[in-house]
């Protein structure tokens, strides 16, 4: 696969050459190289340990790869900090939803709004106004209209879950990533969240760690396989789940 630098091809929003991280002496990521295009839906799976996690901690930041370089929007932004590429239009969901609990969920939404665009000033209404506005937007986004005014203590887990996916969404990334949104969710909010994915994803492009193949099935454009930091596999659902390779590692199991 002969494949441009990230800043020359345009339909690529992420562009990953070579990337390794090695803790010790083990790669938890070891010379991966994978592209993900504009508008795409990408579900990356692979068994426990395989690297997916350490995967996304490298392109937000968190994590300082070893070698190798990750191109987003024809920009590297291997080597900048996390604020700086959340700036640059990279948003990240964790595994646990981090939500804050006191808070309601109107509020939780109203401080994910960057900094520089909420109210100041004489503009203050106005900028209220605008504020409530896309705060419910993104409610219903979310499926969280009919909850603004309650404590995000009280929402269901599932709930949480989407509550921070719409505190990333108000943030307008153009590439957002999600470990494993739908874990412990129940099936009909498995459901929603895949309604969701799909309906956010024009417009941007989405990364989603995930484990359950209903659900991969349901919403992937294309599905990268990992195992022990290495790509295993890549293609449509029905390629991968073929593929004697990934069922030997992963799917069997
Ligand atoms: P996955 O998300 O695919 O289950 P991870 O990316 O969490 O896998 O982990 C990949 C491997 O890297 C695991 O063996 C894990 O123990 C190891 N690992 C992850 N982060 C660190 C770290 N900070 N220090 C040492 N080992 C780590
Ligand atoms: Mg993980």
């Amino acid at each position: 696969m002969a494949e441009p630098l990230g800043a020359v091809d345009e339909d690529k929003v992420l562009f990953i050459k070579n990337l390794t991280v090695a803790f010790g002496g083990f790669k938890a990521v070891d010379d991966l190289s994978l592209s993900i295009d504009k508008n795409e839906l990408r579900v990356i799976i692979g068994p426990n340990g395989a690297g997916k996690t350490t995967l996304l901690d490298m392109i937000c930041g968190r994590t300082r790869p070893t070698s190798g370089e990750i191109w987003f929007e024809g920009r590297e932004v291997s080597r900048l900090p996390e604020h700086k590429i959340v700036q640059a239009g990279i948003g990240r969901k964790f595994q646990n939803p981090s939500v804050y609990e006191d808070l309601s969920v109107f509020e939780n939404f109203e401080i994910s709004i960057p900094r520089g665009q909420t109210a100041c000033g004489s503009l203050a209404f106005r900028r209220d106004q605008e504020v409530r506005e896309r705060i419910r937007a993104v409610a219903g986004d979310v499926f969280l209209e009919e909850h603004l005014d309650r404590k995000a203590a009280i929402l269901s887990h599932g709930q949480k879950q989407w509550l921070e996916i719409g505190m990333l969404l108000i943030q307008e990334p153009r590439l957002l990533m999600l470990d494993e949104p739908v874990a412990g969710m129940s099936p009909r909010e498995r459901e929603q969240t895949a309604e969701l994915l799909k309906r956010i994803a024009h417009g941007k492009s989405i990364v989603v760690i995930e484990h359950d193949m209903n659900f991969v099935k349901s919403i992937a454009n294309k599905v990268t396989v990992l195992h022990q930091g290495r790509l295993l596999s890549e293609g449509t659902t029905e390629m991968v789940q073929r593929d004697p390779r990934v069922i030997d590692v992963y799917l069997g199991h």
